[in-house]
């Protein structure tokens, strides 16, 4: 017999009818000859209601009682998922996350899976059980032994599907939902979003991290860490919908599903240029005209950092491989002579990155990175993050000395450290995806002393209060008095806290001070074949200046390019970028 994983969403169990209707897709499966393990989300909007009824008696409800309250969303749909599946004549048991074995760290709120004790899973199936397991819920072992709910964050119940099909060596794991699969945007925004057939868990990750709901992020990292064949499908038809692919199988053992090393690698790319354009004017196109003239010299750029505006004026870094730094300063060197601004570039560099879905929710990291990189004594000439990936601009005779501390710190073997990475070209599309996230605002932390340890300074402040930063920026400027500008993004919930915990810290830096930015959207169009393609950030600059829509900050890694801009050009914008790259016309790869 084949076992199956398969996951249904609340959107697919909002009703007794729905619920009737899954009973009756899963009979269908189990009829084809499949033993069945089935996870479920709470019914429709349950689990928001919940929140909203904690919220009317507490402002910061106490994290354990939320998630006693939370895990009882689930616990509704299992019970009536099993009574339906047993009208039907399959004989099926209910299990909550406790009772399936699930087994995650203590952190409320946002706990991650360590293992799934499958014994009692097996033997259920053993006896042709069909099982019908709470999501987004597991236990944690607790001090002493004692066993506490937790929950793994919302979104979560594709986490627990993927990790359960990772435990069990499931054939697949499906994950049913109210659209037809992974499409090119959000189809509530844009009408012409596009279903791909497929997709790589690395765009995927991405996408998921910056806005695409349909998949909870650490469930494609799951996948793809331990090979689990993934599939997003409608649960209201019968089409393919669009599977996951990944290059690694099997690398990590069974034992720590979501493994305790926050870290999954570090690479270092070396022979590394810096260009920063300073004090040239703040208005729609002219990201757009950089980018179209480096692309028409045939620079091919990498990361691309502008920060947060300075009155009229802004600056716009970006790296390109060494090789390239000469044709990128002359095309530069023409555009300032007709803007205006300044100019100034360095080489001998190397990029330094850590990655992995663990960082996610994890603030602690980055502020370990930059403080490990501090202790070194070694100062960073750029930062770039997405919620996956961090990367850092130093020195390149510092590289190997970053490389020993950082793999120190985060216990990461030989296997998972890579010098200089190919990418391979496997003609991918530059853009696959497009995600819209609406729930960050923007911060900027004005003339901070420009030396190693402040960066880290910022976030283990706020990481002592559990703020995730996201989008950190670190502008190349610096001021006359030798200070720098940080610009980043947070969850829009941690506002307050964050704001009383910053202006705290910097009373002790003379001169500095906090700019909350206006309400902004992060848009982020990602694509495995961006690295190879020449122009793309171009484009979406162009896209945006059309429109005449200002972006407020730039940040990009390899396969991804992110604006931030204001949040009332977020839905216009999505569209156009969509449009741009064609991606209704997308008859998918
Ligand atoms: P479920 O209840 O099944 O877990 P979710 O609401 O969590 O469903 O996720 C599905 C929703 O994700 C869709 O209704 C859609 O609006 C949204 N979404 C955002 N980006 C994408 C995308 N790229 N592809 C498909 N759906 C997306
Ligand atoms: N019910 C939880 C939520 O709404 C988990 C999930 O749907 O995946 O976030
Ligand atoms: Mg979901």
């Amino acid at each position: 017999m084949t076992l199956l994983v398969q996951k249904f969403g609340g959107t697919s169990l909002g009703s007794i009818e729905r619920i009737k209707a899954v009973a009756q897709r899963i009979k269908t499966s189990k009829d084809n000859g499949n033993d069945l393990v089935v996870v479920v989300s709470a019914m429709g909007h349950t689990t928001d209601q919940l929140t909203k009824l904690a919220s009317e008696i507490s402002i910061q409800p106490h994290h354990r009682e939320m998630d006693m309250l939370l895990s009882t969303g689930e616990q509704v749909s299992i019970s009536l998922l099993s009574m339906a599946l047993k009208e039907l004549g399959i004989p099926a048991i209910s299990l909550t996350g406790t009772q399936a074995g699930i087994i995650t760290e203590s952190a409320h709120g946002r706990a991650r899976i360590i293992e799934i004790r499958t014994e009692r899973i097996n033997n259920l199936l053993d006896q042709g059980q069909t099982l019908v397991i709470a999501g987004f819920q597991g236990t944690s072992l607790g001090i002493g032994g004692i066993a506490e709910i937790t929950t793994l964050g919302r979104g979560g119940s594709d986490t627990s599907a993927v990790a359960l099909a990772a435990s069990l060596d499931a054939e697949k794991c499906e994950i049913y939902t109210d659209v037809p699969g992974v499409l090119t945007t959000d189809p509530r925004i844009v009408k012409n979003a596009q279903l791909m057939k497929s997709i790589s868990c690395d765009e995927m990750l991405e996408l998921a991290s910056l806005g695409a709901a349909v998949l909870h992020p650490r469930a494609v990292e799951i996948a793809r860490n331990f090979g689990v064949t993934l599939v997003v499908k409608s649960s209201w038809d019968n089409l393919d919908g669009t599977t996951l692919t990944s290059k690694k199988n099997n690398i990590y053992s069974k034992g720590g599903i979501e493994h305790r090393s926050p870290v999954d690698g570090l690479e270092l790319v070396e022979h590394q240029a810096v260009v920063a354009l300073s004090n040239i004017p703040d208005r729609p196109g002219i990201a757009a005209e950089l980018f179209e003239s480096l692309s028409e010299g045939g620079v091919n750029v990498d990361l691309i950092i502008q920060a947060t505006h300075q009155y009229n004026y802004n600056d716009i870094t970006f790296t390109v491989a060494e090789n390239e730094l000469n044709n990128a300063y002359e095309q530069c060197k023409k555009l300032i002579n007709t803007i205006g601004g300044e100019i100034s570039s360095q080489s001998n560099l190397t990029k330094l990155s850590i990655y992995g879905a663990g960082i996610m929710g994890r603030p602690g990291i980055a502020s370990s990175l930059f403080q490990t990189l501090s202790d070194s004594g070694i100062n960073i000439r750029l930062i770039a993050t997405s919620e996956v990936k961090v990367s850092c601009v130093i020195d390149a005779e510092l590289g190997q000395k970053a490389l020993r501390s950082i793999s120190e710190v985060f216990k990461l073997n030989n296997k998972q450290i890579t010098l200089n990475p190919i990418f391979e070209n496997n003609n991918e599309p530059e853009v696959r995806g497009i995600a819209l996230d609406k729930d960050q605002i923007q911060v900027s932390v004005k003339n901070v002393p420009d030396k190693p340890g402040t960066a880290s300074k910022i976030c283990s402040t706020l990481a002592d209060k559990n703020i995730s930063l996201d989008t950190i920026v670190q502008s190349e400027r610096s001021h006359k008095d030798q200070t720098k500008d940080i610009s980043f993004t947070l969850k829009k919930n941690d506002r307050s806290e964050a704001k009383y915990a910053l202006e705290e810290l910097i009373s002790n830096w003379k001169g500095s001070r906090l700019e909350e930015g206006n309400s902004i959207v992060r848009i982020s169009a990602v694509g495995s074949g961006m690295p190879f393609t020449k122009g793309t950030a171009g484009k979406i600059f162009r896209a945006l200046a059309n429109q005449k829509i200002n972006i407020e900050m730039i940040a990009t890694s390899e396969i991804r390019t992110t604006c931030i801009i204001s949040e009332k050009y977020g839905e216009k914008a999505l569209n156009v970028i969509h449009s741009c790259f064609e991606l209704e016309k997308n008859n998918s790869s």
